[in-house]
């Protein structure tokens, strides 16, 4: 058993208890019991947390782990993808190179006290190797798309891959496999209609994909269905309620009903829409109509970083601009949508997102020691846009702790970095001759 105590708590619960001084105890994976003042004898031994904050580990719903290795490449370049990104794709990401891309990314989501991601890209079970090894609480998703992919040839060793994921993470109580086809106009009806039977025989599994992520996505719908993009995903099937949409960056109001309608939840990427100088999604529209929506961090090449403290700004400002008023997604708001609403797109909010007894113990310890921090009129204004990743003191996944006073006990920090920096020489490399050929 683990004793937390003198600790200031935010459950995030359905009442949204706040603690102002308590204990939290901790029995195998799950949460014993919580409350104010000092923890019962009968528990023991408890730790003293010198009045730090214990707070639901945060959940990132939308994430590319082993791009931490593209981090900053290319960045102020328009058409870095084709230019860069999917070149190097092609020529250098291996199962390992992934694996070491993710290990590095586990890293940074436990310092930043992530607890659970929703991760899709290629080698997923590599990827699902380093989560189980870091402890952290996963989905796994297997791309499918019609580009060249560095895992699969054709779209049946595609759902080859996908199948032997499900296989493998059957029953595990902290990955999750998940159907992951990249987006509508590059993947098409008959393959997503094909990820949407698959779903139906494999409940549970939640399916991940990018939806009315960009103009062109828009016109492609428009020219060859004459619909909208969230209209033919809706064809084939693909609006369901454990469907993880990223970006919806462009849908028409009907869209918006539609999402809502059918259950559908959603990603939000600020960082990374914004650097891509894209519009801003219609967040606040979507939460109006009952929709779950999470805050996410995209890839690093897209967003940068992975924790979502450095998300928090530009998630609520994009949504106050839009709106014209300071009144649009409050701070409550957005620390919901990292912790219990960000459980729910997921659909894991019956077991994580909020610290309940009976949940399991994904929690994080915040230093309130940074003058930068006080007075604390308003934590959630506090957690939004004075809060950095480095306050995060401890991380804890299912009654686990990953890190303890900054300190990561599952990955060995300077071993993941150095790996990661041998793989960045051999892209820089690559680069040079890219740019010597253009
Ligand atoms: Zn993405």
């Amino acid at each position: 058993m683990i004793v937390l105590t003198n600790a200031r708590i935010l459950t995030m619960d359905a009442g949204l208890t706040e603690i102002e001084n308590g204990w939290i105890a901790v029995e195998g994976s799950t949460i014993l019991g919580l409350g104010a003042g000092a923890a019962p004898a009968r528990y023991g031994a408890a730790q003293d947390m010198g009045g730090d904050l214990i707070m639901p580990g945060m959940v990132n719903p939308h994430c590319h782990m082993p791009m931490t290795l593209f981090r900053g490449l290319g960045e102020d370049v328009d058409d870095r993808l084709f230019r860069y990104i999917l070149p190097l794709e092609r020529a250098l990401v291996t199962a390992d190179v992934v694996e070491v891309g993710s290990r590095l990314a586990a890293l940074e989501l436990i310092r930043g006290g992530v607890t659970t991601v929703a991760d899709m890209y290629y080698f997923e079970d590599r990827i699902g190797a380093v989560l189980d090894q870091s402890g952290l609480r996963g989905v796994v998703g297997q791309t499918l798309a019609n580009f060249a992919a560095p895992d699969h040839a054709t779209m049946d060793e595609g759902f080859d891959r996908l199948d032997a994921l499900a296989d493998l993470y059957r029953g595990h109580p902290r990955i999750t496999a998940s159907a992951a086809p990249h987006a509508p106009y590059s993947t098409g009806l008959e393959v997503m209609t094909r990820v949407a039977n698959w779903s139906d025989a494999h409940p549970g599994l939640p399916v991940q994909m990018h939806l009315a992520e960009t103009q062109p996505e828009v016109a492609w719908a428009r020219d060859t269905h004459d619909m909208t993009t969230v209209e033919v995903a809706d064809r084939a099937g693909l609006l369901r309620p454990d469907l993880i949409a990223a970006h919806v960056m462009y849908p028409t109001d009907s869209d918006l009903d539609l999402l809502a309608e059918r259950g559908v939840n959603v990603a939000y990427n600020a960082r990374s829409n914004g650097k891509a100088g894209r519009g801003i999604a219609p967040i606040t529209g979507l939460r109006a109509r009952g929709v779950n929506v999470g805050i996410a961090t995209d890839g690093p090449m897209s967003g940068n970083t992975l924790d979502l403290f450095s998300q928090f700004a530009p998630a609520t400002m994009f949504q106050k601009i839009a709106g014209g008023s300071r009144k649009p997604l409050p701070c409550i708001d957005v620390i919901r949508m990292a912790t219990i609403e960000g459980a729910a797109t997921l659909g894991m909010a019956h077991r994580i997102g909020s610290l309940e007894p009976g949940k399991q113990a994904d929690l994080i310890r915040i230093s309130l020691d940074d003058p930068r921090l006080h007075p604390i009129y308003d934590i959630y204004s506090m957690l939004t846009f004075a809060t950095m990743p480095t306050d995060v003191r401890a991380t804890m996944v299912a009654g686990q702790w990953l890190m303890q006073d900054r300190l990561c006990t599952t990955i060995e920090g300077d071993k993941a970095l150095s790996d990661a920096l041998q793989v960045a020489r051999r892209f820089k490399a690559k680069i040079v001759e890219i740019d010597a050929t253009a």
